[in-house]
């Protein structure tokens, strides 16, 4: 293979065959009788050398154009499987489904067994993954930064109904294929010490030294990111900690050989594992170090970069932009702050200047649960130099507010980046570093300048936007419903792809009754996928002509997978009593996650596969009703989920799900929505109309004001629905040898203070299931509801949600690779 620097690899069915063998026999010694993990693997490398080719013509045109850069600054990339994504928006599927063929090889099979990269909780993390899918097609020179954790999100199995935990070792071979390890670009992040003040005798010029600071080493390792049948390839960078040798050796002259290996590990515990907590704050020191590790490592990143280029920073401001997913980056503004000063040497407020012109920052939630704070001691004893910095800004900070607003102490106190306890408010930190503050839907954007940060808002109005999240169409609808991929190619063109408001002209096909029967018949192979993975992973089987109604996402009880209980074993009850004039078959599918430490999670995800185990035994049931909890929520298993789903559950408490994306990937493939006024489902019903979504709930001012008096038992007693369901639950009936298990759940809806007011919406959810599942049995009526809303979910596109990013915030310039 004699190349000369300017040739390129050929992507030629008869190249990607030889290539293919090439890898598996030279790269990894194996031949094609070998285990599929080893054809996997060499499969990726022989894409990853193509993607190689455009990463350096990427390289090479944003060093020419030299364009203003965007940094986004994230502790979760919730990627999933990274093949068949790849493969289609190099263009290359059928050349590489063909090679492979012709050895005798399945792509598909070959792609199953590509592990998920799950390097993030939920929402959060399956954001940033869209977003840089969406830059990269943009062609926007946006960079992804954050953690290589050496364990995912776990694993979970369901033993006995519960949850139980198992490590995700997903580097199983030691190393994720699509990366590069970069060593040569490793940085170094300190930790501990104390400060030392020096005064320059000669210039007068004070300056702050940290010392005696404990140093771990960031070995960058970067992942290419592609863009949609462009030649952009963008970066992720993704740290991996690792321990100093010349540390290790100070600790041998010591004599202290097992101090040394055990101070070894806990620096290289830093990219250990993933913290499994979805909207909840951990407060543990790892998790701290793991933050300051993420900023710090990516800031210095980015500065040398810089200087590479240019002198001094007079117009680095100009030239960059740091988006921050929510406050686990926003020690950015404390450690920006600090390598200007200290390492660079700038006055204060030269790099104040530079810091807020380039910060910006995403809020994800309005649950005070999950705001973070640290502790001040920890602060001090870990970050001693970024916290003295965090202490200045607040000094300058609070100066402002009180010639703002003169004598107005409790305004001081309420806004103070640290708050009454010595606790770092990490909200209030990113607020007043950045230039920019959004939400991520339009309610949720409202609701932060209306309650939660409206001190800030009075202040400085200018700063805050709404951004609406989005999801990206190549993976949630090109790749995961290559049946819909189809028609949608043969009716609009293939550029809706990249052009998702392209979907509403599917509207002029609403009256093709072709066009219809085939919207069917996708819709029928795509639940016969999912009621095939239903079986596999939970050995029921279920009808795919029922109406499969899903709700998957992280267990939490705003989000109200126990409302959706409780409609289930309303339900049954009717079928128990005989009442099932006009049944509509039906299959509850749930799926997600529970916080390891979260009792109440945990406990929803008993109580729902124990009413299923009731309800699926049930020979008078039958196929009525189906129940069951698939395990392991995942993103690759959300590709197979929302497609095949009719009925997309979003239940969430009125103002508590700031916007949602699962609903989006939903809609995009036909499903209808039931669901409450929250999040981004305000946005989603506006677009395709509030006669083609099934609205339920108390509005979010309505739960609001109800909460301080709201009494569950009121609703218990007006509605016999509610007490026959409730009647089952506390007689027993779906724990009947456990005993006791579910009264935390009863107690917890019953109580007074429920904040998530299950009972409340109880009423009018179960009727407007009613509705939703009449509305099923007219198959027409369903088809138009079905196409309606893919036709209109093309805002929900995160190349429009960029774009709104680059136009209000970054502007960056587009740059073209060739
Ligand atoms: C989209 C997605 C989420 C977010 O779902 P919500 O319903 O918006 O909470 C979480 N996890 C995975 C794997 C996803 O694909």
């Amino acid at each position: 293979m004699k190349q000369n620097f300017e040739s390129r690899l050929q992507n030629d069915k008869d190249s990607l065959e030889q290539d293919f063998i090439n890898y598996l026999r030279y790269h990894l010694g194996r031949e094609l009788t070998s285990d599929v993990d080893y054809k996997m693997r060499a499969l990726i490398l022989v894409i990853r050398a193509r993607l190689v080719d455009n990463w350096r013509q990427t390289w090479a045109s944003y060093h020419k154009a030299q364009p203003k850069r965007g940094y986004y600054l994230s502790m979760e990339f919730l990627i999933g499987r990274t093949l068949g994504n790849n493969l289609l928006n190099l263009g290359l599927e059928e050349d590489v489904a063909e090679a492979l063929q012709e050895l005798g090889q399945d792509l598909e099979a070959i792609e199953a067994v590509e592990s998920d990269a799950g390097l993030g909780n939920g929402g959060l993390g399956r954001l940033a993954a869209c977003f840089i899918d969406s830059c990269a097609t943009l062609q926007l020179p946006v960079m992804g930064y954050g953690l290589r954790y050496e364990y995912g999100m776990f694993r979970q199995l369901i033993q006995n109904g519960f949850q139980v935990e198992e490590p995700d070792h997903w580097l199983a071979f030691g190393s994720y294929p699509w990366e590069l390890k970069r060593a040569e670009y490793t940085r170094t992040v300190r930790f501990g010490g104390y400060c030392r003040d020096y005064v320059n005798p000669e210039t007068g010029v004070h300056i702050v030294h940290w010392e005696d600071a404990e140093e771990v080493l960031a070995v960058p390792f970067d992942v290419p990111i592609p863009g949609y049948k462009n030649q952009t390839v963008n970066t992720l960078r993704l740290w991996h900690a690792k321990a100093q040798e010349s540390f290790k050796l100070n600790a041998f002259n010591a004599g202290s050989y097992f101090e040394a290996v055990a101070a070894k590990n806990e620096a290289e515990n830093i990219t250990m594992v993933l913290y499994p907590n979805d909207s909840s704050e951990s407060g543990k020191e790892l998790r701290l170090r793991q933050q300051y590790f993420l900023v710090s490592a990516s800031l210095q990143d980015v500065l040398a970069n810089w200087e590479r280029f240019n002198e001094g920073y007079e117009t680095f401001a100009e030239n960059n932009v740091f988006q921050l997913n929510d406050t686990h980056p926003s020690l950015a503004v404390a450690e920006l702050m600090r390598l200007l000063i200290d390492e660079k040497r700038l006055p204060w407020d030269e790099a104040w200047k530079i810091v807020t012109a380039t910060m910006a920052y995403t809020n994800h939630t309005l649950l005070p649960e999950a705001l973070e704070t640290w502790p001040g001691a920890l602060m001090w004893r870990l970050l001693p130099r970024p916290m003295q910095i965090i202490e200045e800004i607040n000094r300058r900070f609070l100066a402002k507010v009180a010639m703002k607003w003169p004598g107005d102490v409790e305004r001081q106190q309420r806004l103070s980046i640290i708050g009454g306890h010595g606790e770092v408010r990490m909200a209030h930190l990113a607020i007043v570093g950045s230039f920019s503050v959004n939400g991520v839907a339009a309610l949720h954007s409202e609701l932060l300048k209306d309650g939660l940060f409206n001190d800030f808002y009075q202040l400085w109005p200018e700063k805050f936007n709404n951004k609406t999240n989005g999801v990206t169409p190549r993976r949630w609808m090109a790749a995961a419903n290559p049946g819909l991929r189809a028609l949608l190619d043969e009716v609009l063109g293939e550029q809706w792809v990249t052009d998702l408001s392209r979907l509403s002209q599917l509207e002029g096909y609403l009256d093709d009754p072709v066009f219809r029967q085939t919207w069917r018949d996708i819709k029928l192979e795509n639940k016969q996928r999912l009621a095939a993975l239903i079986e596999r992973e939970t050995g029921v089987r279920v009808s795919s002509n029922a109406l499969f109604d899903v709700q998957v996402k992280r267990i939490h009880e705003y989000k109200r997978q126990l409302l959706n209980a409780l409609h289930v074993i309303h339900l049954y009850a009717r079928i128990k009593r005989g009442d099932t004039a006009n049944w509509v078959d039906r299959v509850v599918v749930f799926g997600g996650k529970a916080a390891p430490g979260y009792h109440m999670a945990k406990k929803i995800i008993k109580l729902i596969n124990n009413i299923a185990r009731v309800v699926n035994g049930d020979p008078e049931v039958g196929n009525r009703l189906k129940v069951v909890f698939i395990p392991n929520y995942s993103v690759s298993a959300m590709e197979v989920i929302a497609p095949g789903t009719d009925l997309s559950e979003q239940v969430s408490t009125a103002g508590k799900e700031a916007s949602g994306t699962g609903n989006m990937k939903f809609m995009m493939n036909g499903a209808v929505t039931i669901g409450t006024l929250d999040g981004a489902n305000v946005e989603i019903r506006e677009e395709v109309g509030e006669e083609n979504f099934f609205l339920f709930g108390l509005h979010a001012d309505e739960v609001q004001q109800l909460v301080p008096h709201y009494n569950p038992q009121d609703y218990i007693d007006r509605d016999s629905d509610l007490q026959a369901v409730m009647h089952l639950l506390e007689s027993g009936h779906f724990n009947q040898h456990e005993y006791g298990l579910f009264d935390d759940l009863i107690a917890g809806v019953k109580a007074y203070a429920d904040p998530w007011v299950t009972l409340a919406d109880f009423r009018s959810y179960v009727d407007v299931q009613e509705q939703a599942a009449q509305a099923f049995a007219d198959v027409e009526g369903w088809t138009t509801l079905s196409i309606l809303n893919t036709a209109r979910s093309g805002k929900f596109s995160t190349d429009r949600t960029m774009q709104d990013y680059n136009n209000d915030i970054w502007q960056l310039q587009a740059v073209e690779v060739s």
